[in-house]
């Protein structure tokens, strides 16, 4: 089991003191952010073991350093893992986290100026699909696309395939951040092979919902590079993960390292080794369908209560809320009240948003921890009315602390794995 950090409140109590404050967060509220998860004690000891000691540049079997006989087995069992899940050919491990995985992608295939086709951040992709702020936007030259405004959040492919014939991209890329919808992944697949590039889906958020089955898997609609990070719904530690084509392989693995990064964080790749087992497990698949069951019932009761939902419904595990149409103030606003009743949403820029970033007219709502702890439907349901309420009540300070003791009590009878609460 967890260990009680003995030798850790012995050297330095101020770490310590955060660490059980943390530990007391994650457990009396609820986490309703998409992108975050709860890792199991297997994990948790994985990632805080020896193997952090150990330096490792290279792969198995081809190592710089020595002694590396049995970070080679982890290495090797996380990637066959991976290969297992994804229905892959192959599985590079090693990225530090879900920028540098992409990163590792473009600049694999590209040089710079080339051109990346990827969906606008206010539309749900990612800062790393070109978003002028990031390092890859001025390296590349990204061409954004966006959903449609009244459809539910349809892409229109007949727009994208004009658009790629004359802007010919090297990468197609799909995937998403804050997106609730899933892809029909053979549209891109069709623009990609029009003009000669190359697929990519980035499913950094779905990554867990794809392993389980239960939404579409880019590699059964023949992309080439799927992406995705470890932590989010697949539940393992901080990383990411780069699967591809058995022919793209050494492209990969060469960009991963030593084009981009040096040693690997051979803690983390067994803690994902471990996840990956885990995520093999038929519990894991029951885990993603009550994610997306979760998701449908909690979506239906925000709607049902009036608030407006972008893309009016999800088909994944999150939800974007329109605060600024449902309640008339900001998506700051809205993340700061939620934080007064213990629920943890964040801020979210809605598509076209007439609002700064900071500001944003939405929030992000999504049921992958809530899941994890062990909630079910009717839980979903509770949270659903209480966040409405505490939205609309906004300002009342009585009605808040009221609805804080429900939300409180509902959260005492769900653990987080990795916590011993006294
Ligand atoms: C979270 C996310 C990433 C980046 O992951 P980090 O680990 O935060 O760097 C990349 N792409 C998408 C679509 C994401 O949702």
């Amino acid at each position: 089991m967890v260990n009680q950090f003995e030798a850790l409140k012995k050297t330095d109590i101020d770490v310590y003191t955060a660490l059980m404050s943390e530990m007391e967060r994650q457990s009396y509220g609820i986490e309703l952010i998409p992108s975050e998860n709860y890792v199991s004690a297997a994990v948790l000891e994985a990632i805080g073991s020896i193997f952090t000691n150990k330096y490792s540049e290279g792969y198995p079997g081809k190592r710089y350093y020595g002694g590396n006989q049995f970070t080679d087995v982890i290495e090797t069992l996380a990637r066959e893992r991976a290969k297992k899940l994804f229905k892959c050919e192959h599985a590079n491990v090693q990225p530090l986290s879900g920028s540098p995985m992409n990163q590792a992608v473009y600049l694999a295939f590209c040089k710079p100026g080339d051109t990346i086709l990827g969906m606008d951040l206010s539309h749900g992709g990612h800062l790393t699909h070109g978003h002028p702020v990031s390092h890859m936007g001025k390296i590349f030259n990204f061409v954004r696309y966006k959903t449609h405004p009244e459809e539910n959040g349809r892409i229109d492919f007949d727009e994208l395939m004009k658009v790629a014939k004359e802007t010919k991209p090297k990468i197609v890329l799909c995937g998403y951040t804050s997106y609730p919808r899933d892809y029909d992944y053979t549209y891109f697949k069709e623009i990609a092979d029009a003009v000669g590039a190359i697929t990519m889906a980035d499913i950094a958020h779905i990554g867990g919902l794809v392993a389980a089955g239960v939404m579409r898997n880019p590699f059964d609609y023949g992309f080439d590079i799927v992406t995705t990070t470890t932590h989010k719904t697949l539940r393992g530690p901080r990383g990411g993960m780069i699967l591809c084509k058995k022919e793209f392989a050494e492209v990969i693995d060469k960009s991963v390292f030593p084009g981009l990064q040096g040693g690997p964080h051979m803690n983390t790749i067994a803690g994902i080794a471990v996840a990956l087992n885990e995520a093999l497990q038929p519990e894991f698949k029951e885990y993603a369908t009550q994610v997306l069951k979760n998701s449908k019932v909690l979506a239906k009761t925000l709607m049902d209560s009036g608030m407006k939902l972008v893309t009016n419904g999800t088909d994944n595990h999150m939800m974007v809320a329109d605060i600024v149409t449902s309640f008339g103030y900001d998506g700051k606003e809205a993340e700061k009240t939620l934080d007064k009743i213990a629920i943890t949403a964040n801020k979210q820029v809605i598509p076209d948003d007439a609002n700064p970033p900071l500001r944003p007219s939405g929030i992000r709502i999504g049921t992958p921890a809530a899941t994890t702890r062990g909630m079910k439907e009717a839980d979903m349901e509770k949270l659903g009315k209480w966040i409405v309420e505490a939205l609309q009540a906004k300002d009342d300070e009585q009605k808040l602390a009221s609805i804080k003791e429900n939300v409180m009590k509902l959260c005492k009878s769900f653990k987080v794995p990795g916590i011993k609460v006294k």
